[in-house]
């Protein structure tokens, strides 16, 4: 049996030992980057992705409603427009992760199904700010994550209102225009792992990143719960649009991406399911390995990355044991 990607399954979706619920294994990994060419794999992809209802859709479409509607000009200094945009952020962050936990984890509309793990957020726990994880989550993502957030977009737009950031319409160039949104991803996978084998280096790790990895078992308010030092670097990733032409919507799109995208890579399910039909594609099996074992799948599976450093942990225990190997060697230096 083949997966969607063409990959050989090597054990089937389901229950384990470890895991409540695990997607068929090897964890995918975009068929795009794979020699020779399985066009009929790429093309499915491409048509999961982005034709239909999927995180990749939702991005895009909330870029343009929030270009049209919901961003201020910035040609003048105001507070009252940047107030406007953290609050705009502060209502998407909680829409999209409340939302989901409140679905999922609070109200347990589809129980146990698809679900990752079988633990429930920790309560009563001294590694987490308030010993509650769920408030430690809002807490780092609110405190930081959102702030840092809207200033990127602030030193964006301000760079846009005053002709200083290179930008292009759609009529100038339609399939770049599109076509971008694709490069965007991959910028950012690139970006992604690099910055995250930094956030690895142990004594960055532990002034830093430790703060997300608090987190061996993640919920929608993990995705962007991390140390105002590790997502100064994170958010960067954005910087391109102040050298590389883009339009506004692009750079909406990106950070989405970065911001509201984790909320659901992080949900700890692998779909939502509405009357037992998977709707909308959900958690990174991918991301939650890196969460259990730490020392693997730095990137994400829009690009090979960690197949071509040797980091890649595709699920089954034979990669776990390679990985605790890593992390001994890391550990021990
Ligand atoms: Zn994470
Ligand atoms: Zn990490």
């Amino acid at each position: 049996m083949k997966n969607a990607e063409g990959d050989e399954v090597l054990i089937p979706e389901g229950k384990s030992k470890v895991w409540n619920y695990h997607p068929n294994l090897p964890v995918p990994n975009s068929p795009v980057f794979r020699f020779p060419t399985r066009i009929l794999f790429v093309l499915n992809w491409f048509r999961r992705g982005w034709l239909g209802l999927s995180a990749t859709t939702l991005w895009v479409t909330l870029a343009f409603v929030t270009y049209n509607w919901f961003q201020p000009s910035l040609e003048h200094w105001s507070i009252y427009a940047i107030g406007m945009m953290f609050l705009r952020n502060l209502a998407l962050i909680t829409i999209i992760a409340g939302g989901l936990h409140l679905w999922l984890w609070v109200m347990c509309r589809q129980g146990d199904q698809l679900k990752f793990d079988s633990r429930e957020m920790m309560r009563d726990n001294g590694t987490f700010t308030f010993r509650n994880q769920v408030l430690d989550n809002m807490f780092w993502s609110i405190a930081w994550g959102v702030p840092i957030w809207t200033l990127y977009e602030v030193i964006y737009f301000r760079a846009v209102d005053t002709g200083l950031a290179p930008t292009f319409q759609f009529g100038d160039n339609p399939v770049w225009f599109i076509l971008f949104f694709w490069v965007i991803l991959l910028w950012k996978g690139f970006h992604f792992y690099w910055v995250h084998r930094f956030l690895h280096w142990p004594p960055y790790y532990r002034i830093a990143h430790a703060v997300h990895h608090r987190n061996l078992n993640t919920g929608p308010w993990s995705g962007l719960s991390m140390h105002p030092l590790e997502t100064l670097p994170y958010l960067s990733s954005l910087l391109i649009h102040l050298v590389v032409p883009s339009n506004p919507v692009h750079l909406l799109f990106h950070t989405y991406a970065l911001t509201l995208n984790p909320a659901l890579a992080h949900s700890g399910f692998d779909a939502l399911l509405v009357r037992d039909k998977r709707q909308l594609e959900l958690g990174e099996f991918f991301h939650q390995l890196h969460h259990r074992y730490f020392e693997c799948n730095y990137g994400t599976p829009e690009m090979p990355w960690d197949k071509w450093f040797a980091t890649y942990h595709n699920g089954t225990e034979e990669d776990t044991r390679s990985t605790r190997e890593r992390k001994k060697r890391m550990y021990t230096k």
